[in-house]
């Protein structure tokens, strides 16, 4: 019931959206429009000069449970094609835009090799957190808009191999900076479960409160679970995300008497100013915030 009352509400505030035009008139080139900051700034790197590129949940805000707003529906509708994660990230988002405009919904997380949210069928949606998987997101990004604007392929292709050569480079980087932590405290607590692809690629045991921000949030039972873990791991450090309620960390914080070592970035890039506005600048954050935390001193 819940879904189909948002639906219409969606659908209403598209119509009286489409009433207002002034945002399309000031675009130049192709426009196109993204789910979360994350994607958007791969897609702004393959799209280079030619275009434009918008993405609907704002910085601070998590993709998982995102309700659309007015211009929302007006830029998804004024855009060539409206890209999103996939992997089940955006499902209820994707209705709502599907039910709203023609624009093509392309999922850019094509080719990845899934790994199962924990008890669940369903694939973890957070494969952009291992840079090693950015090359997956390139590669389709690369052949959608280059079928749709043949004139620049070559332009998206270069763009696109520039790009990648720096993530090449953050990954060599990144496996320096862990080298130090030993085999025992390679072990990454965060409140959301999200770092499975990331630890996969780089040698690390991951766990959280929970595993989906859309699930059930910070209850006795999983803060009792990851406090127990702790205790047993003896590991120096917990994580917090920039976006998520922190209260729930704290009290496991306190009560094992392992700090919180830092902030990473999960779900989104870094607000203005944050020093982690860019994707390649999160991650290396990340990065250098866990090598930090989990490296005895
Ligand atoms: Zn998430």
């Amino acid at each position: 019931m819940k879904r189909t009352a948002l639906f219409l509400a969606g659908s209403a505030l598209f119509i009286s959206a489409c009433s207002n035009e002034d945002a399309s008139n000031e675009r130049e080139g192709i426009y196109v429009t993204t789910s979360f900051s994350v994607i958007g700034d791969f897609v702004e790197q393959v799209l280079g000069e030619h275009g434009t590129v918008d993405y609907l949940v704002p910085i601070g805000e998590e993709p998982h449970e995102y309700e659309p707003v007015p211009s929302d529906f007006r830029n998804v509708s004024d855009s060539e094609v409206f890209y999103t994660n996939g992997l089940g990230l955006e499902e209820w988002l994707n209705r709502v835009v599907d039910n709203a405009s023609e624009t093509d919904i392309v999922e850019l997380s094509e080719g990845v090799t899934e790994i199962p949210i924990e008890g669940e069928g369903a694939p973890d949606p957070h494969a952009w957190l291992s840079p090693k998987n950015v090359s997956y997101y390139l590669t389709n990004i690369v052949a959608d808009l280059s079928e749709r604007y043949p004139e620049h392929a070559e332009d998206f292709e270069a763009n696109a191999a520039n790009y990648q050569e720096q993530i090449d480079e953050l990954i060599l980087e990144m496996e320096e900076s862990f080298e130090g932590i030993e085999e025992e405290k390679r072990l990454i607590v965060v409140s959301e479960n999200a770092f499975k692809y990331f630890g996969e690629d780089f040698g690390f045991e991951t766990d959280g409160i929970w595993e989906l921000n859309s699930s059930e949030e910070g209850t006795t039972g999983q803060i009792n679970r990851v406090i127990d873990v702790i205790n047993e791991r003896e590991i120096p450090a917990v994580f917090v995300e920039t976006t998520v309620d922190q209260r729930f960390m704290e009290t496991i914080s306190s009560n094992t008497n392992v700090p919180i070592a830092g902030e990473v970035y999960t779900d989104a890039v870094g607000l203005e100013g944050s020093g982690a506005e860019t994707y390649l600048d999160m991650i290396r954050h990340n990065a250098t915030v866990f090598s930090e935390g989990l490296t005895e001193q």
